[in-house]
C-alpha cells in the first residue's frame, strides 16, 4: 500500500507521517516513511542541479520498499504529475494507494513556518499555494481518500480504517493515464 501525502510546507506532513507510522505499526502493519527530504539532506547545500538525482533516488527507494512494506510518502506532492508518478510506482508493484490531503489556511501555514525559523521562505509558500494542483480537481484517480484539516483533532482510527478498507479492494479503474 502506498500512502501519498499532499500538502503545502508547514501543514504538518512530517508530524502526521511519524504519528501515522506508529499507529499503523500498533495495528500490525510494517511501514516506512520516505520522502525527497531524506536524500536532499544528504547534500552539503541545496542546489537545483541535485534535484533530479534526489527525486529519482527517492522513487527508487519507494519502489523497493513497496515490495515489503506500506510506504508513507512525506512530500508536498503539490503537482498532480508528482502524484501520477507515485501512483505509477504503486501500479507497477500491483499495490493499492491512498491520497491523504492535509490542509490549513495559508496564514496558518505562514505562522507555523515563521515559528520554526522560516526554513522555507514565506514568498515560496505563497507561490506554491497559488500553483497548487488541488487533489482530485482535474482527475478522478487523483481524488483524495482522506482530507485532514490540521487545525482540528486528527482521528487516527478513522484514517487507519479507511486505509485498510482501501487495501482490501482490488485494484481497478482509478488509474492515471500518461502525461496530462
Ligand atoms: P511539514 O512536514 O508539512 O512541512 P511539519 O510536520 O514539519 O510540517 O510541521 C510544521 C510545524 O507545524 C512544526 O513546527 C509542527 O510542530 C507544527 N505542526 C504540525 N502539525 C500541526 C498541527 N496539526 N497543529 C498545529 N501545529 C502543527
Ligand atoms: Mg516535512
Amino acid at each position: 500500500m502506498l500512502i501519498i501525502l499532499v500538502g503545502l510546507p508547514s501543514v504538518g506532513k512530517s508530524t502526521f507521517s511519524k504519528k501515522l507510522s506508529k499507529e499503523l505499526y500498533f495495528n500490525g502493519i510494517d511501514n516506512i516513511v520516505l520522502g525527497t527530504d531524506i536524500i536532499r539532506e544528504c547534500f552539503p547545500v541545496w542546489d537545483s542541479k541535485y534535484e533530479k538525482y534526489i527525486v529519482d533516488t527517492t522513487y527508487q527507494l519507494i519502489d523497493n520498499a513497496l515490495k515489503e512494506f506500506y510506504v508513507i510518502v512525506d512530500d508536498t506532492n503539490y503537482y498532480n504529475s508528482k502524484r501520477r508518478d507515485l501512483i505509477n510506482i504503486a501500479n507497477k508493484n500491483n499495490k493499492n494507494y491512498v491520497i491523504i490531503y492535509l490542509t490549513a489556511p495559508i496564514n496558518v501555514l505562514i505562522e507555523r513556518n515563521r515559528k520554526r525559523g522560516e526554513k522555507v521562505p514565506k514568498d515560496l509558500i505563497i507561490d506554491m499555494s497559488n500553483k497548487f494542483d488541488e487533489p482530485g480537481k482535474k482527475y478522478s484517480w487523483d481524488k483524495p481518500d482522506i482530507v485532514i484539516n490540521t487545525e482540528e483533532d486528527i482521528d487516527f482510527s478513522r484514517i487507519i480504517n479507511t486505509i485498510m478498507e482501501k487495501d482490501k479492494k482490488s485494484k481497478k479503474s482509478k488509474k492515471p493515464g500518461n502525461r496530462p
